[in-house]
């Protein structure tokens, strides 16, 4: 008789396989409940895809460099430090792409469960520990996003496209134009130009 198909090592390799931990997830156990109790924190994690705006972001994946500091206060877990990101988009006047970083500080409570502020502040107006973690990415991502530019451009003064051909102003000479006359200004055009003298000219003559 054959023997039954070697199905065990197909079922050990999925359950060796470990569930993908939340990297932005810290786990407050070791911080404790004791007003004054610090954690420090140094990740470098890669973005998640949704970190931006319109015209520009942080690249999935790109270096999100954390700095911060856990407190543990009355009311909860006080999160301050820094966070630093690369940024790529685009001008939103010359669509030029457009490298940049950002760095900004954090500054963020997150209520206990059961606390005053918790229980004084609308749901949506205050981040809370859940059990004994918090989630640093939401908290992150609302920082970021809220302070990128809908309007990013390749420098400050980006004088954008040229209306008629495309091409970016800020590569063309200063006297850059098109001679191109509606031929219904042509004729006008024409006639000033060979106009002996303005009436404003004869009257400085005659004074
Ligand atoms: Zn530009
Ligand atoms: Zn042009």
């Amino acid at each position: 008789m054959p023997s039954a198909p070697p199905s065990r090592s197909g079922a050990a390799s999925s359950a060796t396989r470990r569930p993908v931990a939340n990297p932005w997830r810290v786990e407050l156990r070791e911080l404790g409940r004791r007003a004054g109790s610090m954690q420090e924190i140094e990740r470098t994690l890669p973005a998640p895809p949704d970190w931006r705006v319109e015209l520009i972001g942080v690249p999935e994946g790109g270096e999100v460099r954390l700095r911060l500091r856990l407190e543990s206060v009355m009311e909860g877990v006080l999160v301050s430090g820094d966070v630093a990101v690369p940024l790529v988009g685009s001008c939103a006047r010359c669509l030029e792409p457009i490298e940049d970083s950002l760095e900004l500080d954090v500054q963020e409570l997150y209520a206990y469960e059961g606390s005053t502020t918790e229980a004084t502040s609308e749901e949506d107006e205050v981040r809370r520990v859940e059990g004994d973690h918090l989630d640093l990415e939401p908290m992150l991502r609302d920082l970021v996003v809220l302070s990128l530019p809908l309007a990013p451009t390749c420098t400050e003064d980006c004088a954008g496209l040229c209306v008629d051909c495309g091409q970016r102003l800020d590569e063309l000479p200063a006297d850059h134009s098109h001679e191109v006359l509606d031929p219904r200004w042509a004729g006008l055009a024409g006639r000033f130009a060979s106009a002996p003298g303005t009436p404003d000219a004869d009257n400085t003559e005659e004074n």
